[in-house]
């Protein structure tokens, strides 16, 4: 029939109108509309959901991104990140700048001394932390960055990018948790492999005479 792809998609658009209203229905008509802190939430919202911005805020979905943050530690204050320079070797647009610490006597440090990003830069593609092996650089969920000049506040030196771990397992409960278990199995595994292999160690041989 002429136009039947037509009204199937009319059918449809008007199916998604009903089920939005019937979702705030049955939610009290703009109550709840807005998802409270912490609920878990992966999706869109449904019902009406026009929001008020910047007075009201939906609630972001865990793989929501926006720039990276770097990672230290709750306990020791100490940067997770070892300077070994893999997310900025991966990232596309090259905009990570990494200056590794250095000891008194000139030899090179693990961590790093500065690290920049250069967020008129990134693209927020994630590749930093898909591939960091640390868990050090993640990516976060700010993203009201709006500024009246785009140099100088467009580069987020290292105390800008670094939050505490337990802000980022706020933020992103389920990928934290699976990243620890994953680190704890590794660790795991190391203390085993290691006294495995002080057990395993042959005796040393009787002296000869
Ligand atoms: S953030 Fe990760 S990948 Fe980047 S330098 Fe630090 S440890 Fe290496
Ligand atoms: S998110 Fe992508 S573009 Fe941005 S710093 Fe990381 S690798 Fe580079």
């Amino acid at each position: 029939m002429f136009g039947k792809g037509i009204l199937t998609g009319l059918g449809i658009t008007f199916r998604h109108i009903v089920d939005s209203f019937a979702a705030d229905r049955r939610r009290g008509f703009g109550k709840n509309r807005y998802l409270p802190e912490g609920k878990e939430h992966t999706g869109p919202v449904p019902g009406w959901i026009t929001v008020q911005y910047p007075e009201e805020k939906l609630q972001l979905p865990e793989n929501f991104r926006f720039y990276p943050v770097l990672i230290k530690d709750d306990e020791t204050g100490a940067d997770w990140c070892t300077a070994c320079g893999i997310c900025a070797r991966v990232c596309p647009p090259q905009c990570i700048w990494i200056v590794r610490a250095k000891k008194d006597d000139g030899k090179p440090e693990p961590r790093p001394e500065q690290f920049f990003i250069d967020t008129t830069i990134c693209m927020q593609c994630g590749y930093c932390a898909e591939y960091c092996p640390f868990d050090a650089i993640k990516m976060d969920h700010r993203y009201e960055y709006s500024t009246l000049e785009r140099t100088v506040s467009g580069i987020h030196d290292k105390e800008r990018l670094t939050v505490f771990q337990s802000y980022y397992a706020q933020t992103h409960p389920r990928a934290a948790a699976a990243e620890k278990a994953v680190r704890d199995e590794k660790e795991a595994k190391k203390a085993k492999g290691g006294r495995a292999s002080k057990e395993e160690k042959p005796a040393a041989a009787p002296a000869a005479h």
